[in-house]
């Protein structure tokens, strides 16, 4: 099984490269709670907590809220599973961030071959 990390917190980091270091969530429709933290924002935001509970501690500590935006991470899921379908014989999607992949194949560092996942040409393009 391979399991995207934060997948929507990391889906908005993409573009935001500015906020590498910076804790991040983003937030179910019409903002109302936490569906993704990035991984250090989990240690101060509960998965599902309403968002007006924790506004202002965001703020503070200059952290940042993201609404949800499901056409980008469908379009960055659908680069993913293209990119792991080359790399494995064979794969089959579970979910948005999930797929089972045939890694009988890969003979080493399973943890590097994760990191060449994300270094593949067309998630760039
Ligand atoms: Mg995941």
């Amino acid at each position: 099984m391979i399991d995207c990390n934060s997948f929507y917190a990391s889906c908005e980091r993409v573009f935001r490269p500015d906020l590498a270091k910076t804790p991040l969530v983003v937030l179910s429709n019409n903002d109302r709670c936490v569906i993704a933290r990035s991984y250090d924002a989990k240690p101060f935001v509960k998965m599902g907590q309403p968002y007006f509970q924790i506004k202002d501690h965001l703020r503070r500590h200059g952290e940042v809220a993201f609404s949800s935006n499901y056409a980008l991470y469908g379009d960055i899921s659908q680069r993913i599973m293209t990119i792991i379908e080359s790399m494995v014989p064979a794969s089959e999607v579970y979910s948005i961030d999930e797929c089972f992949a045939d890694l009988t194949c890969i003979h080493g560092d399973l943890t590097k071959f994760g990191g060449e996942i994300a270094l593949h040409p067309p998630f760039l393009e």
